[in-house]
C-alpha cells in the first residue's frame, strides 16, 4: 500500500459556508485547508459565491493557486461531515444514490444542518465522480448509548413512531479527543473513565467508559444540554408552548430564537468568549450573567457525569473555548477538590497549543486540554472504510 501520497478531501458543508481540508490520513499531515463563505450572497463585491457548486469551484481554484493539482494530491476519497445520521446510519457510509435518498428522508430531524450537507455531497459527487464519497456522521459515536441515557421519558409509542431519542452530536470530536487523551496518558483506552467537554460555538459533554460513551448532553438535535454561543441548551419544554400560545411567536420564530439568538449571545450580546471577557472587564452586567449561566450549566453537567460514572480518571477540555479559555476551565472546576479535581494554575494558564495536562502531579483525576481535529478524524474514518471494503484505494 502506498502510504506516501494519498490524501482525503474532507468537506464540511453548511448553509452559507464550506470548510475543506486535504489530509494525509496516515501521517495526519494537513496538505491544504480553507473556508468558502458567503454562499448565496448575491453581492459578488462582498466576496460571495452564488451557490454550493460555485463554492466547490472556489475550493478547486484555491487548491490550484496553492500549486496543488488533483492528481498530485493523490485523493483517494472525499469525506463529508453529516450532522445527523438518524436511527440507522451510523457507520461511515459510502454515498450512493440510495444513501442520498435516506439522507434526504432524515432532513426533518436536522433541518438546519443536513440539507446543506446533502447539497455539498451532490455537488462534490458531480465534481469528483470517480472518487468514493463517504458520509461520516456526528451522531455515530453515540449510536449505542445505553438505553437509559438514549431514551426520553415521553410516550413510548410516539417516540418509536417518530424516532425520537437522544442521538448526541460532536461524536467525531468526542471519540477523537478521548482516544488522544488515552494516548497522551499512555493508558489503554479500555481502562479509562473519561469526561470530555467539547466547548466551541456548539458545546457538548460526554461520559465515556472504556472508549464507549455512556452519556452525552445533546439529544434529538444539537440544541439540548450546555449553554452555547447562540443556542440555549436545556430549557423547560414549557417555554416553547408558553411563547407559542401567549407571546404569539410561531414555531419557526421560537426555533430560530433558541438556535440563533440565545445562549451566550442571547444573554450577553457576544458569541466570542474573548469579547465576552472584555465586556465583563468593562463592567457589563449582562455579559457577566451570560458567563455565570454558562459556567453554572457546565458545572451541573460535570457533577452529573461524576455521578453517572462513579469514578473518573480524566476530564478533557477541547474545541475553541475549551482549548483556549483558561478562565472557563478554572471556573468550571473550582472548589471540586473533594471530588478529586484540582487544577495547577500555572499549567492551566499556559498558552501551549498541544495536548497537555493542567492538573497537578498526582491529583486523583487528571485534567487535560486536547486540541480536537474533526477533519483528521473524518479522513481516518474514510481510510478505514477504504481498507475494509475497497482495497487500498
Ligand atoms: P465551532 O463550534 O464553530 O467549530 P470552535 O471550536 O472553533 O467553534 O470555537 C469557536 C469559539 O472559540 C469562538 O467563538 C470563541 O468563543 C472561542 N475561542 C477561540 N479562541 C479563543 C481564545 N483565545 N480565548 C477564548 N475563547 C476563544
Amino acid at each position: 500500500m502506498n502510504t506516501m501520497s494519498r490524501s482525503v478531501l474532507v468537506l464540511n458543508s453548511g448553509s452559507s459556508s464550506v470548510k475543506y481540508a486535504v489530509m494525509d490520513p496516515d501521517s495526519g499531515v494537513l496538505v491544504a485547508d480553507g473556508i468558502v463563505e458567503r454562499i448565496g450572497d448575491p453581492r459578488p463585491d462582498a466576496g460571495g459565491v452564488a451557490d454550493h457548486a460555485a463554492a466547490m469551484e472556489v475550493v478547486f481554484d484555491a487548491l490550484a493557486s496553492d500549486g496543488h493539482t488533483l492528481e498530485d494530491l493523490g485523493l483517494v476519497a472525499v469525506g463529508h461531515r453529516v450532522v445527523h445520521g438518524g436511527p440507522d446510519l451510523h457507520r461511515p457510509t459510502i454515498v450512493d444514490d440510495d444513501t442520498l435518498v435516506r439522507l434526504k428522508e432524515l432532513a426533518p430531524l436536522a433541518p438546519l444542518h443536513n440539507p446543506p450537507a446533502i447539497l455539498g455531497i451532490e455537488v462534490a459527487r458531480k465534481a469528483l465522480p470517480d472518487l468514493p464519497h463517504i458520509a461520516v456522521f456526528d451522531t455515530a459515536f453515540f449510536h449505542d448509548l445505553p438505553a437509559a441515557a438514549a431514551t426520553y421519558a415521553i410516550d413510548a409509542e410516539v417516540a418509536e413512531s417518530w424516532s425520537v431519542r437522544r442521538y448526541g452530536f460532536h461524536g467525531t470530536s468526542h471519540q477523537y479527543v478521548s482516544e488522544q487523551a488515552a494516548a497522551f496518558l499512555g493508558a489503554p483506552l479500555e481502562s479509562l473513565s473519561q469526561i470530555v467537554l467539547h466547548l466551541g460555538n456548539g458545546a457538548s459533554a460526554s461520559a465515556i467508559v472504556g472508549g464507549r460513551p455512556v452519556e452525552t448532553s445533546m439529544g434529538l438535535t444539537p440544541m439540548e444540554g450546555l449553554v452555547m454561543g447562540t443556542r440555549s441548551g436545556d430549557v423547560d419544554p414549557g417555554v416553547i408552548f408558553y411563547l407559542w400560545r401567549t407571546a404569539g411567536m410561531s414555531v419557526e420564530d421560537i426555533e430560530t430564537m433558541l438556535n440563533k439568538s440565545s445562549g451566550v449571545r442571547g444573554l450577553g450580546g457576544e458569541i466570542d468568549f474573548r469579547e465576552l471577557h472584555r465586556e465583563i472587564e468593562s463592567g457589563d452586567s449582562a455579559a457577566q450573567l451570560a458567563y455565570d449561566v454558562y459556567i453554572h450549566r457546565l458545572r451541573k453537567y460535570i457533577g452529573a457525569y461524576l455521578a453517572v460514572l462513579g469514578s473518573v480518571d480524566v476530564i478533557t477540555f477541547t474545541a475553541g473555548v475549551g482549548e483556549n479559555d483558561a478562565a472557563v476551565r478554572r471556573d468550571a472546576l473550582s472548589g471540586l477538590t473533594a471530588f478529586g479535581i484540582e487544577l495547577d494554575e500555572h499549567l492551566n494558564e499556559s498558552p501551549a497549543r498541544t495536548a497537555r495536562r493542567i492538573s497537578p502531579d498526582g491529583a486523583p483525576i487528571t485534567v487535560l486540554v486536547v486540541p480536537t481535529d474533526e477533519e483528521l478524524a473524518i479522513a481516518r474514518a474514510c481510510a478505514r472504510v477504504l481498507a475494509a471494503g475497497l482495497g487500498d484505494g
